[in-house]
């Protein structure tokens, strides 16, 4: 399957200057301590990589072709990468990827916010009820479709601009150190709330609403199950930090459009492998 139909140009930024932050320590010395699972990883990997088959490789080869961030350097995605952050160029793309390595432009606002006409867990029209258009007519006919299947979604936080995550991010770090908030928040600039085409997610009584206690939901299968449907998809799943950079978010979904989200979805992957950004952990200097 073609991998994307527009191809996103990517602006490389070099920090030749500043300090190396704390939270690569870890990664500078060479250690990891999300990597239980990844020789596995490595061992299907290699055997697919051996496979004989032609047509596979071909299409591979095609996919790497039209896949924009993969010239990109491959870094530790669990990691912020001073010497190696990626500025966006083409933020409107609903297949962007956004993450510790790739930051939207500074201050990047989306054109076409509007409020969807769900239900939220809160009765404000404020900042965190938007989303870009797409993303809420899709949001609009999920919940709808849930709602056929006795799941009562609501929406618990949208958009978020750069200054509001700037407060949180802060907040976070004050409460509990920068190494551990950089596991579940993300830097000004690298939020995909910022992108408005995520949303986090909670059944409409919002208990559990953003807590763990939510993965044991019904609204969060039926969100495993159906998402993609609508062209959304689990964007931090479970065990998956090593890729992601985040711990497991089951309530935090992602408009990537419906073609891409089927394709993550029946291979199980998350949006770093999509994009073969993520690297394993014994390649991770
Ligand atoms: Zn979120």
């Amino acid at each position: 399957m073609k991998l994307l139909k527009t191809l996103l140009s990517i602006t490389f930024i070099s920090f030749l200057t500043g300090g190396i932050l704390t939270g690569c320590d870890g990664f500078l010395n060479g250690e990891h301590k999300f990597a239980p699972d990844h020789d596995d990883q490595n061992i299907q990997e290699n055997a697919k990589d051996k496979a004989p088959d032609q047509d596979k490789k071909d299409q591979s080869k095609d996919k790497e072709k039209d896949n924009p961030y993969a010239n990109a350097p491959k870094v530790d995605p669990t990691k912020y990468h001073d010497k190696a952050i990626q500025v966006v160029a083409n933020p409107n793309e609903v297949s962007i990827l956004v993450n510790k390595q790739y930051k939207l432009p500074d201050n990047y606002e989306p054109d076409d916010l509007v409020y969807p006409d769900v239900h939220f867990i809160f009765s404000e029209k404020i900042e965190k009820r938007k989303m870009r258009k797409v993303a809420a007519k899709a949001l609009e006919e999920m919940f709808a479709a849930a709602e056929k299947d006795g799941i009562y979604l609501a929406g618990a936080s949208g958009y978020r601009s750069q200054e509001t995550q700037i407060t949180l991010y802060d907040n976070y770090v004050k409460k509990d150190g920068k190494e551990e908030a950089d596991r579940y928040s993300a830097r000004p600039g690298h939020s995909e709330h910022q992108t408005g085409l995520s949303i986090d997610v909670s059944g409409i009584s919002a208990e559990c609403a953003v807590e763990d206690c939510f993965a044991d939901t019904a609204e969060a299968k039926w969100l495993a199950d159906h998402a993609h449907e609508y062209g959304y998809i689990i964007r931090y799943p479970k065990d998956k930090e090593n890729l992601t950079g985040y711990m497991y978010e089951p309530w935090h979904i992602r408009y990537v459009g419906k073609e891409m989200a089927k394709e993550i979805f029946e291979q199980d992957i998350t949006l770093e492998e999509y994009y073969n950004v993520a690297i394993p952990v014994n390649e991770r200097k």
